[in-house]
């Protein structure tokens, strides 16, 4: 609208919504366009502009210590220097996007299944039943050694992608089962560590039910686990 970009819509779930300064915010800015991944634009806008409204999202069932907002914008006017990359090219650059953003929550799946096994690793040699440890069971240290077994998979899958990203040779596929697989790891691992904590597990004087808590996010946000197992799938055929 003359020299400006006037914004409508809302979003739920955005991460440091009530606390961040601005938001790259993803538009449609060219509906015309027929080809459907064209139509989309990426726009700054800064948080405190009219006709922004921003509301804590509560409740949540884990990541308690990060923010969650939703957001709407009431015909919100932006200039069009606030444009960011090319107009009609913010799929494409909001692919890339998760191209490296996937990697990083790869990263949070295997620290939280690392810290999980850890802490589960201390009890199971400290927890006495029947006057033995409870580590000293054969089905316990199975368990043991499948999590550390899948915890290392998923720390050389989030490796590669990393270090692809790094030499400038991101491969969604890659990141994708980085994503998908570290974050299954996450709620399996999480899900294990409060069984053998027992009853113990399930209180929160032992904080391993909080992983279990903060795990499952890791299957749902910066794409579902099913939408990367498309990007995978998209390679393979
Ligand atoms: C705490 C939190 C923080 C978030 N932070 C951000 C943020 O900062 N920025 C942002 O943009 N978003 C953020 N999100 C949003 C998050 O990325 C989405 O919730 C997630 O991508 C799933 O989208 P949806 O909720 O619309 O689920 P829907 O699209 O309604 O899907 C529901 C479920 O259906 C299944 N499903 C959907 N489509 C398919 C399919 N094609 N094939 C098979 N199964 C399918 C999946 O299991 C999916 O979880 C956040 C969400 C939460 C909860």
């Amino acid at each position: 609208d003359g020299g400006d970009w006037v914004i409508n819509g809302n979003k739920m779930f955005i991460t440091n919504g009530t606390v961040c300064d601005f938001m790259i915010v993803y538009c449609l800015t060219n509906p015309e366009e027929e080809a459907r991944h064209k139509r989309f634009s990426l726009i700054l806008v800064e948080a405190d502009r009219p006709g922004v409204t921003r509301s804590k999202i509560r409740g949540k069932m884990g990541i308690r210590a990060t923010d969650t907002a939703a957001i709407t914008f009431e015909d919100v006017r932006v200039p069009q220097e606030n444009l960011v990359g090319i107009e009609g090219r913010g799929f494409y650059h909001l692919m890339h996007f998760f191209d490296c953003t996937r990697t990083m929550v790869a990263a949070q799946g295997v620290g939280l299944a690392q810290g999980a096994l850890d802490k589960t690793v201390r009890y199971v040699r400290e927890r006495h039943v029947f006057g033995k440890p409870l580590a000293v069971n054969q089905g316990v240290q199975f368990q043991l050694a499948e999590m550390a077994t899948r915890v290392e998979l998923a720390r050389n899958l989030a490796y590669k992608a990393a270090w692809q990203a790094d030499r400038g040779q991101l491969d969604p596929a890659v990141s994708a089962m980085a994503k998908d697989y570290a974050g299954e790891t996450a709620v399996w691992v999480a899900d294990k560590a409060v069984q053998l904590h027992g009853g113990y597990g399930y209180i929160d004087e032992y904080d391993v039910q909080r992983f279990y808590r903060d795990a499952k996010i890791l299957e749902i946000y910066e794409g579902a686990k099913e939408a990367e197992k498309l990007t995978i799938a998209r390679r393979l055929l």
